[in-house]
């Protein structure tokens, strides 16, 4: 057993900023980092499974996910953050010091920061998770740019799917949206906007079955619901826009989240419903998703809880 100010559950761009920021105020931050084997928990969180980002300021020549990440946690090292490179398995947040454990060893904290991440939901193909990065995105906003000119497809029929088969209209020379009803569930004039959009084509009651293609994707095979049919079609790009899940079990009737999961705190800031946990990053944000926002609410969080620290005399 350990005692530390501040144990970080958590280390995508919010979980690391934060231990970078509670670092350099002395306060020696525990990193739960995730478990490497995974693809939902791994250290470094959802960057680790990207390619080139472009969008990351202070980087004019972009740089690869998991180079970024990497940078990251060799900052948060720099000024005296460890790390444990497993999952949290349990925790007891029902008096302080909080308590974490990582199967039998346990942790107590004076002050915690959840940073768990969210991660994609994906059709659930073998090829998918070869390719992702090389050609299968999950984030149009991130990659839309790498399909100027080529003919790609979208998955899914809610309001994400529709945002970013109309967003990537403005790179890719055709964009076919492939959904498996006759329906759509995005809001109505998110639609209509889609279905009048020349570029965007429709492929209704079908789902993807397989994906074409070694190093790169070439294609995806299509299967029609109704008529069992199935069809290649020759694209370089296929974004999954099924939707988006926290990784928040480990929280359940613990922490106040939605419905769908997500942490809620109090606005303008990263406290949660209990006094000296606070959550930053996708795990409690589910409109802007961006490794920079995240980075911003993990620096949020940190100063929070540094100064909540000093409130309660730490
Ligand atoms: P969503 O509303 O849950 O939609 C997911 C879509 O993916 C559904 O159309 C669903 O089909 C389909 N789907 C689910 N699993 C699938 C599978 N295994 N294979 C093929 N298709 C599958 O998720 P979302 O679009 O990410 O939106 C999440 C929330 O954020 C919603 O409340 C949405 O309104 C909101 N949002 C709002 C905006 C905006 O207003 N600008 C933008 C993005 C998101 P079915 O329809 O058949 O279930």
């Amino acid at each position: 057993m350990s005692r530390h100010p501040v144990v970080i559950i958590g280390s995508g761009p919010a979980g690391l900023t934060a231990a970078i920021y509670t670092a350099r105020a002395n306060l020696s931050p525990l990193v739960i980092e995730g478990e490497p084997s995974s693809t939902s928990d791994q250290p470094g969180g959802q960057l680790m499974l990207t390619t080139e980002v472009e969008n990351f300021p202070g980087f004019p020549e972009g740089i690869m996910g998991p180079e970024l990440m990497m940078r990251f946690r060799e900052q948060a090292s720099r000024f005296g953050a460890s790390f444990i490179t497993a999952k949290a398995t349990a925790i007891d947040f029902s008096q302080r010091p909080f308590k974490v454990w990582v199967r039998d060893d346990l942790y107590e904290a004076d002050s915690i920061i959840v940073s768990t991440g969210a991660q994609s939901l994906m059709i659930g193909l073998e090829a998918e998770e070869r390719l992702l990065g090389h050609g299968v995105s999950t984030c149009a906003t991130c990659d839309g740019f790498f399909f100027r000119g080529q003919e790609i497809a979208v998955v899914g029929g809610g309001d994400s799917a529709i945002e970013e088969a109309t967003f990537l209209t403005k790179f890719a020379s055709k964009v076919t949206l492939i959904h498996r009803r006759d329906t759509l569930r995005a809001s109505k004039i998110m639609q209509d906007r889609a279905l009048s959009n020349p570029k965007i084509e429709m492929r209704w009651n079908s789902v993807v079955t397989n994906l074409i293609g070694h190093d790169k994707l070439v294609g995806a095979m299509v299967r029609d619901v109704n008529t069992a049919e199935e069809s290649l079609l020759p694209v370089t790009g296929l974004f999954v826009a099924i939707g988006h899940r926290p990784n928040t079990d480990l929280f359940k009737g613990v922490l106040d989240m939605e419905d769908s999961g997500y942490l809620i705190t109090k606005s303008d800031s990263s406290y949660t419903n209990i006094d000296g946990v606070f959550a930053c990053g996708d795990v409690q944000d589910h409109t802007y998703r961006q490794a920079i926002t995240a980075a911003g609410s993990g620096c949020m969080a940190a100063i929070d809880a540094e100064r909540w620290l000093e409130a309660v005399g730490h």
